[in-house]
């Protein structure tokens, strides 16, 4: 049986607006799971269910095995880090870290050997005696961190951790919580509105949606096998660009566009599809050059470049594909001219269809040429 399992878990705040809606999920000892979604989907919602800060509506959760709606946070063994980290000003780092232990009344000897082990973990050891204000935002991020994971516990929750952080922070922190991660073992949730983060850090990660999970995934499969047009362009940075259309006569038709959709869609597929619209997607990052090879494994395309950006190990082109804006990744030597036609290929096995209707993806085995 799995550690932590959510079974139909709805949340309707006291104003009657249901902020999650049967929520199932099954969470193994020791996952780092983490929820994403655009502000406002209800992971903060979610995770504060499963610490006990807010109650469950409806539903059942379970830590191994035993039924925890009705406990109390401090009975579940879960620490928790959150967005606005709070850190006591007048004390020191030392003091900060040390406080939970001391008013469990843990040996001071304990507490001295584990917030020395803590801070070399983190980074810390050089600060212990400082206060807050003389931390920068990283490094207070880091006493946060710190304080929580100097308990033992068995389940750790993150609510957005690294937002107060700029880029470079965030970055080095992403890979200190992997770090802690793999050091601790503790089963870890964690949330985020960012899906770098999100694809860097998680075992899974659960997409949400307006109160709704999207899919459930490792990183891997939310890229490659998206289920519907929500997660293929949340998942991937610029996005998946689509493309509106219809397909008549067997092709795909959107605009100037007019291509062979039996190239990337199985026969019955574009048989149900026939006079129907559809969205074709792909990812930017996709697209290949023309030349002889690509041209006959993929769909030629003309657009014409509006504005190129070169970000160093690539260059994003925006351009217009008939009368759709798509984004395309090229390498920098690659890069288009401004302002001019360009053609490139995107390879058959890197399209994804959608029904127009439902933007779920068009399930379907692998198309024979
Ligand atoms: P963010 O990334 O902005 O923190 P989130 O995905 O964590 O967003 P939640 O904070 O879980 O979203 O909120 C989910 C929805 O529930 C939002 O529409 C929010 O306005 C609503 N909500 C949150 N708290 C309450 C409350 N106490 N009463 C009523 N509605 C609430």
């Amino acid at each position: 049986m799995a550690y932590l399992t959510l079974k139909d878990i709805n949340k309707i705040y006291p104003n009657g607006f249901h902020a999650v809606h049967d929520f199932n999920l099954e969470i193994e000892r020791g996952e780092f799971i983490i929820f994403v979604g655009p502000s406002g989907c209800g992971k903060s919602t979610t995770l504060r269910m499963i610490a006990g800060l807010e109650d469950i509506s409806k539903g059942d959760f379970n830590i191994d095995g035993v039924r925890a709606n009705d406990k109390g946070p401090r009975e579940r063994g879960i620490a928790m880090v959150f967005q606005s980290y709070a850190l006591y000003p007048h004390l020191s780092v030392y003091d900060n870290m040390a406080f939970g232990l001391s008013l469990q009344g843990v040996d001071e000897e304990v507490i001295e050997e584990k917030v020395l082990k803590t801070a070399k973990i983190l980074g810390l050891t050089d600060y212990l005696d400082r206060k807050p204000r003389a931390l920068s935002g990283g490094q207070r991020q880091r006493v946060a961190v710190g304080r929580a994971i100097i308990r033992k516990v068995d389940i750790f929750l993150m609510d957005e951790p690294l937002s107060n952080l700029d880029a470079k922070q965030r970055v080095t922190m992403r890979s200190e919580i992997t770090q802690i991660h793999r050091e601790t073992k503790a089963t870890t949730i964690y949330v985020t509105h960012d899906q770098i983060e999100a694809m860097t850090m998680a075992d899974r990660i659960v997409v949400m949606k307006a109160g709704y999970i999207q899919q459930v995934g490792s990183p891997f499969e939310l890229y490659f096998k998206p289920v519907n047009m929500f997660v293929a362009g949340f998942i991937g940075e610029p996005p998946m660009n689509f493309i509106n259309g219809k397909i008549e006569n067997g092709q795909f038709v959107s605009g100037q566009i007019s291509i062979d959709a039996s190239k990337s869609l199985a026969k019955d597929k574009v048989d149900a599809y026939e006079g129907k619209e559809i969205v074709m997607g792909f990812r930017p990052e996709a697209i290949k050059l023309l030349n002889e090879e690509t041209a006959s494994s993929g769909y030629k395309m003309d657009c014409v470049v509006e504005l190129t950006e070169l970000l160093g190990d690539n260059t994003n082109v925006y351009a217009k594909l008939g009368d759709v804006n798509t984004v395309l990744k090229v390498e920098p030597l690659d890069t288009p001219e401004e302002d001019k036609e360009w053609s490139f290929a995107i390879p058959y096995e890197s399209v994804y269809w959608f029904d127009k209707t439902t933007e779920n993806i068009i399930e379907q085995k692998d198309v024979q040429e």
